[in-house]
């Protein structure tokens, strides 16, 4: 299965993407993780990253894109991935198919998942996460113990960029620079766009029936 969930901040993609990588055994490549790794690591990428990420904006397509060129040669994806917050852009929508081309492969399915602006907010301000990946939200996903992971043990913190403004902002760039990912995929046929306003189990359920019809 090779697929791409799009999704405005806090529609809950990244939960998605890690609960079906462990169902089809397959990694979740996302790359707002790759970019706050690079951060912590403080590498030259990382330097660039930050100084975006913190206004809410995208990281530029040419860092982006290889970033994602150089993962995508590892051989984890030999039976598929889920691209998380890949493609955000045209240009990086156009060069995935490149990339996908020349490897002799296609994506089987995009999923984007709808929520409305004022929901996306409320989530974001409540949102908790860990360095491992997991995400929490302080009254609808809490940890059993409070401020610390319940996989890991590992203090959580809540992101620099889930601040309301901030937060604004990532919906604007998401808003002129991603939907129209969503028309790219849309003609293409494999677009699927489903319902994530509902809790964590009502999205699951949703993407699964989906799967499901797929397959
Ligand atoms: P996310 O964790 O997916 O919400 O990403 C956090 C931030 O990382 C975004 O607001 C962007 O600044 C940056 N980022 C993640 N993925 C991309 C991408 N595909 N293109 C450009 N910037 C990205």
């Amino acid at each position: 299965m090779r697929m791409v969930l799009l999704g405005p901040p806090n529609s809950g993609k990244g939960t998605q993407a890690v609960r079906l990588a462990k169902r089809y055994g397959i990694p979740a490549i996302s790359t707002g993780d790759m970019f706050r790794q690079a951060v912590r690591a403080r590498t030259p990428v990382g330097r660039t990253a930050k100084e975006y990420m913190d206004q809410g904006l995208l990281v530029p397509d040419d860092v982006t894109i290889e970033a994602v060129k150089e993962r995508l040669r590892k051989p984890d994806i030999r039976d598929g991935f889920i691209l998380d917050g890949f493609p955000r852009s045209l240009e990086q929508a156009t060069a995935l198919t490149a990339i996908l081309q020349e490897a002799e492969v296609r994506l089987d399915v995009v999923l984007s998942l709808e929520v409305p602006e004022d929901l996306l907010v409320k989530r974001a301000i409540g949102r908790r996460v860990c360095k491992c990946g997991a995400t929490y939200h302080v009254t609808n996903d809490p940890p059993k113990v409070e401020g610390k992971c319940d996989t890991c043990g590992q203090q959580l913190f809540h992101r620099r960029d889930d601040t309301a403004e901030v937060v604004a902002e990532r919906l604007k760039t998401y808003v002129e620079k991603t939907e129209p990912v969503k028309e790219y995929y849309r003609r293409q046929g494999i677009l699927l766009e489903l319902d994530g306003s509902g809790s964590i189990e009502h999205s699951s359920g949703v993407v699964d029936r989906a799967l499901e019809m797929l397959s």
